[in-house]
């Protein structure tokens, strides 16, 4: 099979961006064995979409595109596609649900301009967007295809692994199956060390994507049916989870460290509380975003200025005077005291300098205790995140969801 990518949008042609989606396209059509002969940028221009798809049809078999997806005047790709093939514009029912949902679920009001995502070259195999609002799709004529995906990378990606690569599979003739391993507390490069290599085998692959404060390692692989290259996965993704060992947290483009949490808690019968300073809510409301929170959560606290610690949850006058509320015995004890005033099972806190500034003790910014309290004891870690204030937050987040799960499989 021979493919070629036609990337759409002028931002790209006048340099306000890099191709990152062509490039991450390109690799992904190496490892999955489709033969990739040409990249092609126009701008947002109908004349020249058509030319370029026109041309890029002569030469291969597949023609993936990037961009020109989105509500606006100028967003064109699957209007072209279809008078490239002959094709009128239908409507997809499913889709337009999907947009009007995801539109109330980020609260935004429907506008009329959404409804053109939901417009497809007649015939086309939709594929959900499972990251924004507009849906890419497959279009086939004869032995030729366009898919059409949409720019933003991360919404890209998403369409690309679930959607496309199976599809692609599929007409080359084979099987593609890929294992999503999530990894928490190591860095990127740690990781590439300890699993370097497994880097060098062809089938399966290995690769490795970075997300804030995480790691995520995917294992695909190529195969005449599912339940092989399922088979041939399975010993790697072993090896992964041997090497690493807890950094491993659980597997799926659509777990979380919360999630993980959550179930782990879940599973147990037990429930959590929180204590939160520089967090500010953010580790409650990471855990509240998973359905079926109400199970494991019942209370949390922002406790942001001395007196709030000490009242609500008993921190002694003592620490904070002799220590301050960022050092790791105020962690502590506001742990200790969220678990005895919430009764819950587990109780993590937080408390650092999220930053700019750090502390007037020279302690510098980014510098986050976290503890967690539980039936055993409590235990407190001091960290060190390097960033912007919202990076420190995030991150101090997570390391506090993975700091409780932690301890709770050490108790298992
Ligand atoms: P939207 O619904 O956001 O309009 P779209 O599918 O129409 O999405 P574009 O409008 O073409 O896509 O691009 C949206 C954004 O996606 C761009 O501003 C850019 O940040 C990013 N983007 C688009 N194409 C690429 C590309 N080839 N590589 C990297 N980023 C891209």
């Amino acid at each position: 099979m021979i493919a070629e990518i036609l990337s759409v949008g002028t931002e790209l042609l006048m340099g306000q961006i890099a191709n990152t989606d062509a490039q991450y396209i390109s690799r992904r059509l190496s490892e999955l064995g489709v033969s990739l002969y040409r990249h092609t940028t126009v701008g947002d221009n109908p004349g020249r979409v058509k030319e370029a798809l026109r041309e890029a049809l002569a030469r291969a078999d597949v023609v993936i595109t990037t961009g020109g997806l989105g509500p606006t005047e100028d967003d064109l790709t699957k209007e072209m596609v279809a008078e490239v093939f002959g094709l009128e514009m239908a409507l997809d029912e499913v889709s337009l649900h999907a947009i009007e949902a995801f539109m109330e679920r980020v609260g935004h009001p429907m506008a009329e301009n959404n409804r053109k995502q939901a417009w497809f070259p007649a015939g086309a195999t939709v594929m959900p967007n499972a990251c924004g609002t507009a849906p890419g799709c497959i279009v086939e004529r004869g032995d030729k295809a366009v898919a059409v995906l949409p720019g933003p990378p991360h919404e890209m990606k998403d369409m690309f692994e679930r959607r496309l690569a199976p599809w692609l599979a599929r007409r080359g003739g084979a099987h593609i199956e890929s294992r999503f391993l999530r990894i928490f507390g190591i860095g990127e490069s740690a990781v590439e060390n300890r699993l370097r290599d497994l880097f060098h085998a062809d089938n399966p692959t290995l690769a490795l994507y970075c997300g804030p404060g995480e790691v995520q390692a995917r294992v695909t692989a190529r195969a005449a049916d599912a339940e092989s290259a399922r088979a041939m996965i399975a010993p790697v993704a072993e090896e992964i989870r041997r090497r690493l060992g807890n950094h491993v947290y659980g597997e799926g483009m659509d777990n979380s460290i919360e999630r993980a949490v959550f179930e782990r808690l879940r599973d147990r019968g037990e429930t959590v509380s929180f204590a939160e300073s520089c967090t500010g809510g953010l580790v409650a409301a990471r855990l509240v975003s998973v359905p079926g929170a109400s199970a494991v959560l019942g209370e949390a606290h922002v406790t942001y200025c001395d007196a709030a610690k000490a009242r609500v949850l008993g921190v002694r006058e003592e620490t904070l005077r002799r220590f301050t509320a960022v050092s790791a015995p105020c962690a502590r004890e506001m742990a200790e005291g969220a678990r005895r005033v919430s009764g819950a099972d587990w109780a993590a806190a937080t408390t650092g300098y999220a930053g700019p500034d750090g502390g007037a003790d020279g302690t510098p910014a980014g510098t986050v205790f976290i503890a967690v309290a539980g039936p055993d004891g409590a235990t407190v870690e001091q960290c060190r995140f390097n960033g912007s204030r919202e990076f420190v937050r995030a991150v101090a987040a997570s390391w506090a969801l993975n700091a409780l799960r932690l301890r709770m499989e050490a108790l298992s």
